[in-house]
Order: C-alpha cells, then structure tokens, then sequence
C-alpha cells in the first residue's frame, strides 16, 4: 500500500491513561525486549510505554529460531515476553500492527494492522502520540539478483513466520538449496539436512563464512558440513530460479541455474544472504540515514526526540547483525531515559560461534594477516584442530579457531583487554592452558 493512499485514511487517536510521559517503541524484537528489562530494572514508573510490533507475538530469541528448524526446541519455548508479562509490567503491547508513518513535527505515528493489504471505506490508522519515540525495527532478509525469487517454495530465513513456512513446506520435499554460505545460511542448511533434505548450499565466496574464517578453516568447516548431508557450490551465484506447475497450477520451484550454468534440481530454496536494516520508516520521516537511521553514541537520531537500536541503526558508519553490541546499545539508552545520565556506547569487538551441533568454532577481529601483523598458526589436520592468531605491537587483533575452541573467551579477553602477550609467544598458541602456567611459573620466581 502506498504511502500517499495510507496519509488520506481516517485515524482514530489510542487514548492516554495516565500522566507520565509517554514512550512509544516502533518494533517487538530482541533490541525491544532488552531495553524494557533495563527501563524496569531501573525506573519502573516513569514513563508509560507503549510497544507497537508487526509480527503476532511479544519479544522472542530469534536466535533460536537455528534450533527450531533443527528441532531442537520449539516455537513456544523461544517467547520471552507474554502478553501477560507486558500487562503485569503495566507496558501497552500491541501485536499485528506495523507503523507506516511519523510526524516528527507533531509527535505522532501512524499505524496499521499488518494482515490488511486493501483499503476500504472502513480502513483506519491509529494514530499515537509520543514524547519520546523509539525505533527498533530490525532488518530484512536481503534480496539477490536472480530472477523469479518470488516464486512458491523460495523463503527467507528471519522470523517464526518464515520458520513455520520452511518447517510446512519441507515435508515430503527431497532436494533444497540454501542461498548464503554465513552463519544463517549453514545454520538453515543443517536444519534442513536433519530433516532428510539432500541440502545444496551455493556460496558466492571460495569458502565458507568468509568474514569470519580463513581459506584453511573455512575447507575444514565445509568437510565436517559434508559430512552432514550437504553439498557445496562454492564461488557460485544463482541467476535463476527455475519454475514448474503445481496441481493447483500454481509456479513454484523446481531449481536453480548457477552462474557457472550448472542446473540444481530443489524442491525448496531458502535465502540467506544477509541482512538489509529497515531503514525506510526513518528515512521518510526525515531522519538522517545511510545504509540505515544514523545515530549518536547516545542512541540519538537526527531528531533529539527520537532514538533508534538495533539492525536498524547506524553508529559510526557500523550496522549491526550480532546481539552483543544490542545490549550494550539498550544499557545506553536505558540509562539515558531513566536518568538523563549520558551512557556513551561503545562498539567493543564480536565473537562468532555457529549453532551447528559437532562444530566448534570461534572467530573474533581481523581474519586475515596483513603486513603490520604477525601470524601465528596451529594445524593438526589428523584431529580437526586449527589456531591462527593475529598480532599488531603486543596486541591480539584477530582469533581464528577451528576444531577446538576451549582458548575462545581467554584469546577474545586478551584481546579486548589489549594485554600486552609478546612475552606468552609462541606458547601461546598452544591455548590457554599453558599461558596460565607459564603465569604461574613467573609469579612464583618473583615470590621467590
Ligand atoms: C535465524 C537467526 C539466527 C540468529 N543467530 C544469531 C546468533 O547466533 N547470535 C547473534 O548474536 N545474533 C543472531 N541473530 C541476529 C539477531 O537475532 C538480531 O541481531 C536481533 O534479533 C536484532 O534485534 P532487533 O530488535 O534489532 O531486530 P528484530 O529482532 O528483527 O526486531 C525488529 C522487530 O520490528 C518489527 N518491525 C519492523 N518494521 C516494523 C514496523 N514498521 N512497525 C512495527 N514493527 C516493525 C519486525 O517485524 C521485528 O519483529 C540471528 C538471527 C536470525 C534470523
């Protein structure tokens, strides 16, 4: 629906209840659920909050949402907030309703029901006030450039509806392709693969999760993923999705053409890319964007009554895919709504691990060495293992670890930390434990 078609509707105005400012929060995800935890853990009763979301349910851990495709848990299992708990939390939640306009000037957004896709004389947008406004609208799945992706059996991978899709549409399907080769795209392949599928994963990289991992460990997680009933196109791209009638003579899919020209038979395809942040509710309302809506080291957006956290925003030139840094976001504004303390955030490194069970990984910094860092590496093809660490001056810039992981955190803290470790070389690579020892052995010879 266009947005001048949704401007010359009726509105009906939701009424304030009580006398607090009020706070209205664009978005029911996980930025969204984090940020009341710290409101309420702070200040309960200032404000009165208003959570305005478009899918059906309160905050869930979209994390687990890997876990449900692989069957490991299940959809109820991953709600965190009930309508209950908003209601015991005195928090106005409204579900199925998507926010299609603001006006900064008066302070009032524009909402819809999401499931209504014609207008009629009876439409309406519900209109509220705000004096404070958030947005934590999340990002999209991103769209490739392939023809026919809309057809019947082609999914994206980003909420409990797609999960549902995905789960329905599998039965009795043989042949998948996963479109991606990161973090989401193996974590679907390998939800797929265990309910039976022959699992095609095409990569537009030469190995696997290329930002994370280097050429050695990403051929090291591509043979434990084979093993695991799928197969790799690698340094490939899909041009096409190919289609074929249903009984309902309805298109759906029946393969993929590579760029290479390869035809890949698939019942069902998921893409799985990357993400693009929702960007446009900002940006229509004037606010400043770019790749998405810019923000401060307060949360704040170019308009001092609005603040946006999450994928959805942008900090000094950084969008965001990975929880951590959300929290620490929540923690600033929260701190800054509740005591108009200014709570800088601060963007700290990343560590990545996949949800694929048998798979131990961890990577965190810079992947690849350049000529201002050492490298230190560690193979043991027989068993599986791989370290490689990145070292500028004194300091660890960058972990890549493959097979065993148990150094992960004690790397990842050295390195946020900036300890100087020249004096830990090259022992160091060995892991963690012979760090500390050698900790040990030098506080003893100076208590001696
Ligand atoms: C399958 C999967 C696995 C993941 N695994 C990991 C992991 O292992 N580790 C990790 O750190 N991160 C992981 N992530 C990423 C993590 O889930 C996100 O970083 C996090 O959810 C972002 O929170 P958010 O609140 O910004 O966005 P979201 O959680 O997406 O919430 C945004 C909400 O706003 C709603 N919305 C959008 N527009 C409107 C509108 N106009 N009106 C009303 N509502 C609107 C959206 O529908 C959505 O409900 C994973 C993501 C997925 C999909």
């Amino acid at each position: 629906m266009s947005h001048e078609a949704i401007s010359t509707l009726s509105s009906e105005r939701f009424q304030k209840t009580s006398d607090k400012p009020s706070l209205v929060i664009v978005g029911s995800g996980m930025a969204t659920g984090r940020l009341l935890d710290e409101i309420i853990q702070r200040s309960p009763n200032t404000y009165q909050i208003t959570v305005i979301g478009d899918e059906p349910y309160g905050s869930y851990n979209r994390i687990l949402l890997s876990s449900v495709l692989a069957k490991e848990t299940h959809y109820k299992n991953i709600i965190q907030k009930t309508p209950q708990w908003y209601q015991d939390n005195n928090i106005t939640f409204v579900p199925n309703m998507r926010v299609t306009r603001i006006d900064k000037e008066t302070k009032v957004i524009y909402a819809m029901p999401t499931n209504i896709d014609e207008l009629t004389a009876d439409t309406k947008n519900t209109e509220y006030a705000y004096q404070h406004l958030v947005l934590a609208v999340g990002s999209r799945a991103a769209r490739i450039p392939a023809k026919n992706q809309d057809l019947e059996g082609v999914f994206s991978f980003r909420n409990i509806l797609d999960t549902e899709k995905i789960e329905s549409y599998s039965k009795n399907k043989k042949t998948a392709v996963v479109v991606g080769g990161g973090l989401l795209g193996l974590e679907a392949a390998y939800g797929l693969a265990l309910s039976g599928i022959k699992v095609t994963l095409v990569h537009r990289n030469k190995w696997l999760l290329n930002r994370q991992l280097d050429e050695t460990s990403g051929n090291m997680l591509k043979k434990v993923m084979l093993e695991k009933n799928i197969d790799f196109a690698l340094g490939e791209e899909i041009v096409q999705f190919e289609n074929t009638l249903n009984a309902s003579q309805q298109k759906i899919i029946s393969g993929v053409i590579l760029t290479n020209g390869q035809h890949l038979k698939a019942d069902m395809a998921v893409i799985a890319t990357g993400i693009t942040p929702n960007a446009e509710l900002g940006k229509d309302a004037g606010l400043s964007v770019n790749r998405a809506i810019l923000v401060d080291d307060n949360m704040q957006t170019s308009d001092a009554s609005i603040s946006a956290l999450g994928e959805c925003c942008e900090h000094n030139n950084e969008t965001f895919g990975l929880v951590d840094p959300i929290w620490a976001q929540c923690t600033s504004l929260a701190t800054q709504l509740t005591s108009s303390t200014p709570h800088a955030f601060v963007n700290k490194p990343v560590a990545t691990k996949l949800k694929v069970s048998g798979v131990q990984l961890f990577s965190a910094g810079v992947v690849e060495s350049s000529k201002d860092t050492q490298t230190y590496t560690l193979l043991d093809e027989k068993s599986g293992v791989y370290r490689k660490l990145m070292i500028k001056g004194d300091i660890i810039v960058g972990i890549v670890l493959f097979g065993d992981t148990s150094s992960g955190m004690n790397y990842f803290d050295l390195m946020n930390n900036k300890t100087p470790i020249k004096q830990y070389l090259p022992e160091l690579i060995f892991g963690h434990e012979y760090m500390e020892s050698m900790m040990n052995d030098s506080e003893s010879m100076q208590a001696a």
